[in-house]
C-alpha cells in the first residue's frame, strides 16, 4: 500500500511536442508554480498539485511505480506500454482518463512508394522497423500476419533505405517524413493525440479530492475550447430557422426587446464561429452578430 499523499503529482514531457500545450492547458485550471533549479520540478503554488517534467516514454512507469498521480502522455505511448505489460500477463494499473485535444498523429504502416498495397498479408514475413513493438504485434496478430518486428527507438523512417527493413510502423502527422524517405501510408494502427493518464483504482486519501477538482476543472477548460457566446437579435418569426442553423448551440437563452416582434437571443456554441457562419446568418435575418471568448464555465 503506498504511503497517504497530501500533493497530486503529474507527469508531463520536459521538452517536445507535448510540453508547451500540456502546462498551457494545466495553467488554464487556475494551477501555477515556483520551478526548481534543475527544472526537474515545479512546485505548485496556488494548488498542491506539482509538476515533474520528464521524457514522454517514462511517464507510463512512473504512473505504475506510483512516483506520480497523473501523467499528459501521447495515447500512442501509453497504449504501447499497457500492450507491452499484457504480454507479459500483466495487470493494468493506468489508464486514460480525458483525451486532450492536442498531439494529434496516426501510428501507420508505411510502404516503399513503388509497392501497389493489397492489404495486411502483404507484410507476411516481412521485416517491419517500428518504436511500437507492442501494438504492431497485436495488430499483425488482428490480422493473422507473421513478420518480423525490428525494435528501432528512433530514425525507424530511413530503415528501409538503409536496408534494416522492408517498411515501417511510424506516427505520421503530415506525412512530410514519410515523402521524404519514399515511404507512403497504407494503414493506420491507431489515432492518437495527447491524453490525462491517472490511476485505475482511486485515491485513498486527500488526492481524490484534488484529482476530482482538477477533472471539474480540465473538463470546463476542454468543453469551452472552440467554444464561443453568440449575440444577435432578430424577428420573432425568423427565431426557429435561425436555431436550426445553431446545432451546436446550448440551451439558446430569449429575451424580448422592444414590442413583442423583436427578440435578442444569446447561445454557447461549441462549433467555430466562422465569417462564413455570421454571414450566413445574417442572410437569415439575424442582426447585430456579436461574438464572444468564453473565459470561464463551471457546469
Ligand atoms: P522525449 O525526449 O520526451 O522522449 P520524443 O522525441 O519521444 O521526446 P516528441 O517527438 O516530442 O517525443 O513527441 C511526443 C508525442 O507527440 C508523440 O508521442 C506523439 O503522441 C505526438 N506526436 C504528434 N505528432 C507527431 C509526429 N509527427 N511525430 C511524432 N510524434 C508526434
Ligand atoms: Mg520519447
Amino acid at each position: 500500500v503506498p504511503a497517504a499523499r497530501d500533493r497530486l503529482r503529474i507527469a508531463i514531457q520536459k521538452s517536445g511536442r507535448l510540453s508547451d500545450p500540456a502546462r498551457a492547458l494545466l495553467a488554464s485550471c487556475g494551477l501555477s508554480w515556483r520551478e526548481s533549479r534543475d527544472r526537474l520540478f515545479c512546485y505548485g503554488e496556488t494548488l498542491p498539485v506539482d509538476l515533474l517534467l520528464v521524457r514522454d516514454d517514462d511517464i507510463p512507469g512512473l504512473l505504475a511505480d506510483g512516483v506520480c498521480d497523473y501523467g499528459i502522455v501521447g495515447r500512442n505511448v501509453l497504449d504501447e506500454q499497457a500492450a507491452l505489460r499484457a504480454g507479459e500477463g500483466r495487470a493494468q494499473v493506468s489508464k486514460e482518463v480525458r483525451a486532450l485535444g492536442f498531439g494529434g498523429c496516426r501510428l501507420d504502416i508505411a510502404v516503399p512508394e513503388a509497392w501497389e498495397w493489397e492489404g495486411p498479408q502483404q507484410l507476411q514475413g516481412r521485416r517491419i522497423a517500428t518504436s511500437y513493438p507492442g501494438l504492431l504485434a497485436k495488430w499483425l496478430a488482428e490480422h493473422e500476419v507473421e513478420a518480423s518486428v525490428v525494435m528501432l527507438s528512433g530514425s525507424v523512417e530511413i530503415a528501409p533505405r538503409l536496408g534494416q527493413a522492408d517498411l515501417i510502423c511510424d506516427l505520421v502527422s503530415s506525412g512530410g517524413t514519410l515523402l521524404a524517405n519514399q515511404l507512403k501510408p497504407v494503414a493506420t494502427i491507431m489515432r492518437s493525440e495527447a491524453v490525462l493518464a491517472g490511476p485505475v483504482q482511486p485515491f485513498a486519501d486527500i488526492r481524490g479530492e484534488l484529482a476530482q477538482m482538477l477533472l471539474r476543472r480540465l473538463d470546463g477548460v476542454l468543453r469551452l475550447k472552440d467554444s464561443r457566446l453568440l449575440l444577435f437579435q432578430a424577428q420573432r418569426d425568423e427565431v426557429p430557422g435561425l436555431l436550426e442553423m445553431l446545432p451546436d448551440a446550448e440551451q439558446p437563452t430569449v429575451l424580448q426587446v422592444d414590442g413583442a416582434d423583436t427578440l435578442a437571443l444569446q447561445a454557447l456554441c461549441h462549433g467555430a464561429m466562422t465569417w462564413q457562419r455570421l454571414e450566413d446568418l445574417k442572410r437569415a435575418g439575424a442582426r447585430g452578430l456579436m461574438v464572444l471568448p468564453v473565459e470561464r464555465m463551471l457546469a
